[in-house]
């Protein structure tokens, strides 16, 4: 087969290939020929299709030119493998971009004068659904059902935060929901707040929040599910992103539908992108003592045609809420909570089941854990499912699988690290978090215990492989962000580590094995920055004067954004925006 080759030569190619972020010489920098953590550095690449062909010199590169290749003059500007973001909800950010935020609004009183117009367009009885953070609001309060009500009551109304682990609903939306005085809690999934006579106020607590209204909901139609998916694509591919991974497939409406709106989209190529998708564990075993599918019988749900292409690997599982709503699960109680500590929303016995039998289906599981009594838990279930695993389950012809991992992990005390060397459990960190509610951490933590937030030097430092992630549509989510985030954080990394936690260990994680490096054979994902970004000092990464835009984003040899010299995208980058001419 033929295939015109894209040769991109005279700029910086950092290829991750060969990189060594957690060597304590190279941490000390000034070693010349030591691979550092963006690997080996190299200045052209040829793409032949959607493989890398591969990277070297510009004389090595120019050599293999043909009289159909394309080649393009980096002039300087910077190679970087396609960022891969490893924990992200992308039918969730499609969904979202076409709703209204409440965020902006200066108070509880704003949102809801607001409100009535978010339903203005709609039809008379759909919902209107709309995402707020009543930590941003100076009164700092959730409305309630009787706000709602006021500002909307011939509608149904849910107000989901921006978390995922509370949401508000208004009385018609209760209603169609089955929820009522008589509805039970769920300690840790969902928790119904109650007024003194036991009636609902309309806000629900935890990590079933959500799911407890949106199964209420019509399904979105083919056209809005084309439009959320296109949607979230293109701003990926904006953010330089050329894999994600759907970490909690299933959460939004229906795993099948869910399943169904990515097949589809990938299989008509307005998914772009590299996938993996993570199904909640509760949708595929709704008991702990429920064996799920496996992963292929998972797959086996997908088109024939693009199961190739999509990665499932991992299920997710969440062991905690979240500290803006205090409900992620600490060892002592929040500073301005007094007596309250959160609490799990599985209880011990129940998650070790639930990671064993996943485990044994052939699943690594991914599990959500913020707080410092989550994240122990979550280790501690590991450490008991892989024991029961290796005698009982082995013997009886398990399949092998990935790498349990910790999501968030996000309050780490010294022993959890300590414990993490002694037996590294990857930890995909969202250094977005930081910078978006640090200030809201400090008041839940104090100070002492805030500083133990995220110690990404201490982590690299015991070797525990360190991947960065978004969780967007939580955070906006775009990888330079993330990383000038990181680097305000911790003083202690460096631009080429917290590149290297974008790329070569998060494709590691999300199971994405041909992407994350730049070498011969590998999947032709890149982003173009308009100059090398470990030339930039770190402070200047961390007060946001770096200066860098993702200028071009290909993925599987395809430009899926930007433009660079005579390169352009074929299509719209955003579904309703003009087609741009070509010249
Ligand atoms: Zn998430």
């Amino acid at each position: 087969m033929s295939r015109s080759l894209i040769i991109l030569h005279g700029g910086t190619v950092l290829t991750m290939d060969g990189a060594r972020p957690t060597d304590a010489a190279t941490r000390a920098a000034d070693r010349p020929g030591v691979p550092d953590a963006a690997g080996r550095r190299a200045s052209a690449i040829c793409i032949a299709g959607d493989i890398v062909l591969a990277v070297g010199t510009d004389a090595e590169i120019l050599a293999l030119a043909e009289a159909d290749s394309t080649v393009v003059d980096l002039a300087g500007r910077a190679i970087l493998p396609g960022f891969v973001d490893p924990h992200a909800h992308p039918y969730w950010e499609g969904t979202v971009a076409t709703r209204p935020s409440l965020e902006d609004a200066p108070d509880l009183r704003a949102a809801m004068r607001a409100l009535p117009g978010a339903g203005e367009h709609l039809e008379p009885d759909a919902w209107i659904v709309a995402r707020y953070n009543q930590a941003r609001w100076l009164d700092g309060r959730h409305p309630t059902r009787d706000d709602l009500d006021r500002a909307v009551p011939d509608r149904p109304v849910v107000l989901a935060h921006v978390s995922g682990h509370a949401a508000v609903a208004n009385s018609l939306a209760l209603a169609l929901a089955g929820i009522t005085a008589a509805t039970p809690d769920r300690p840790g999934a969902a928790v119904l707040l109650r007024d003194s006579t036991g009636e609902p106020t309309g806000v629900i607590e935890g990590t079933e929040a959500w799911a407890a209204l949106a199964h209420a909901m019509p399904l979105p139609g083919p056209g809005e599910v084309d439009v959320a998916m296109r949607v979230a694509a293109a701003r990926l591919a904006a953010d330089g992103v050329t894999w994600v991974a759907d970490a909690d497939l299933g959460s939004v409406m229906t795993l099948e539908h869910e399943l169904a709106a990515y097949g589809d989209a990938v299989a008509r190529g307005t998914f772009p992108l590299g996938l993996s998708l993570m199904p909640g564990l509760v949708h595929l075993a709704p008991r702990p003592d429920d064996d799920p599918p496996t992963p292929a019988d998972v797959m086996g749900r997908l088109p024939a045609a693009v199961r190739a292409a999509i990665v499932v690997r991992h299920v997710k599982l969440k062991a905690d809420g979240a500290l803006t709503t205090r409900t992620a699960w600490l060892m002592s109680p929040y500073a301005d909570a007094p007596g309250h500590a959160g609490r799990p929303v599985h209880e011990p016995a129940a998650l070790v089941e639930r990671v064993r039998r996943a485990a044994r289906a052939g699943w690594g599981v991914a599990t959500h854990a913020i707080g410092d009594a989550g994240v122990v838990a979550v280790l501690d279930a590991y450490d008991a499912a892989d024991a029961a695993t290796d005698t009982a389950d082995t013997a009886a012809g398990a399949v092998p699988h990935a790498a349990h991992r910790v999501e968030h992990g996000m309050l780490l005390e010294p022993a959890v690290v300590a414990r993490l060397a002694a037996r590294p459990r990857p930890i995909v960190a969202q250094p977005e978090f930081t910078a978006w509610a640090g200030d809201i951490y400090l008041r839940r933590l104090g100070e002492a215990r805030a500083g133990r937030l995220l110690p990404y030097a201490e982590l690299l430092a015991a070797r525990v492989p360190l991947a960065f992630s978004s969780d967007r549509p939580v955070v906006a989510g775009a990888p330079l962000a993330g990383i000038r985030a990181a680097l305000a954080h911790d003083a202690g990394i460096s631009v080429a580590e917290a590149l290297h936690a974008w790329t070569a260990t998060a494709a590691s994680v999300a199971g994405a094995d041909r992407a994350g490096v730049l070498a011969a054979g590998r999947r032709a994902d890149l982003v173009i920055l308009p100059a090398d970004p470990t030339a930039i000092p770190a402070t200047a990464w961390a007060g946001g004067a770096d200066g860098l835009v993702v200028v071009a984003t290909f993925a599987g040899g395809r430009l899926v954004h930007g433009a660079i010299d005579g390169l352009r995208t074929a299509e719209p980058e955003e579904p309703g925006r003009p087609r741009r001419r070509r010249r």
